[in-house]
């Protein structure tokens, strides 16, 4: 058995930091000793700023991102295109897409994709309140899913459910390789895939 070398709330950390993705039990460990090392001018701001994005975090309720307001900072951006509405998986797509500066619409997140294996059904994804959402003044959605055999059953799903024929329902076609996730493209490629949007 191995000797314990510091009081609980720091081994606690460390197990915590372990957690998030790309750290290991390693990488938490010089993370944890960074903060302990640093009480004042990182450990303290951190500690408050994850405290204030905890308490006020919440699922936007008009498409499904994460943000400490509601409706989000980008629904309630009034220079934003309100005729336009890119559909994408995950948060880290929205961001991703915000990153590369290559969209002036609003966004919806599903929450993930179709998996009937994984019993992922419509009902599990943010689907019903964007057939909601797709009517004017919206004029455009566009289904910006990764290029995944999943992401692409996802999109053709919601094509037959967004039956609206005053509402144009495009795709990313050209730049996004095959299997592509869009969280992984760099932002050339992001810009490319946007403005060769087609019909679908
Ligand atoms: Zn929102």
């Amino acid at each position: 058995m191995s000797r314990k070398i510091q009081g609980p709330e720091i081994e606690r950390l460390i197990q915590l930091l372990a957690r998030l993705p790309g750290l290991g039990s390693r990488s938490a460990r010089k993370a944890a000793l960074a903060l302990l090392k640093r009480r004042v001018d990182l450990l303290e701001p951190l500690s408050r700023a994850l405290t204030d994005a905890a308490e006020r975090l919440g699922e936007c309720p008009e498409c499904g991102n994460l943000d400490t307001v509601s409706p989000c900072t980008i629904c309630r951006d009034e220079r934003r295109d309100r005729t336009l509405i890119v559909v994408v998986e995950e948060i880290g797509d929205l961001w991703a897409l915000e990153r590369a500066g290559v969209v002036n619409g609003l966004y919806h997140v599903l929450g993930g994709h179709l998996s009937p294996l994984d019993g992922i059904g419509p009902e599990q994804l943010n689907v019903s309140r964007l057939v909601a959402r797709a009517e004017p003044p919206v004029r455009e959605v566009l289904l910006a899913l990764n290029a995944t055999v999943e992401g692409q059953s996802t999109a053709h799903y919601l094509r037959e459910q967004l039956t609206r024929n005053d509402i144009t329902v495009s795709v990313l076609q050209q730049g996004v390789p095959v299997g592509g996730e869009l969280d992984y493209l760099d932002e050339g490629t992001l810009s490319a895939a946007m403005k060769q949007r087609t019909l679908f």
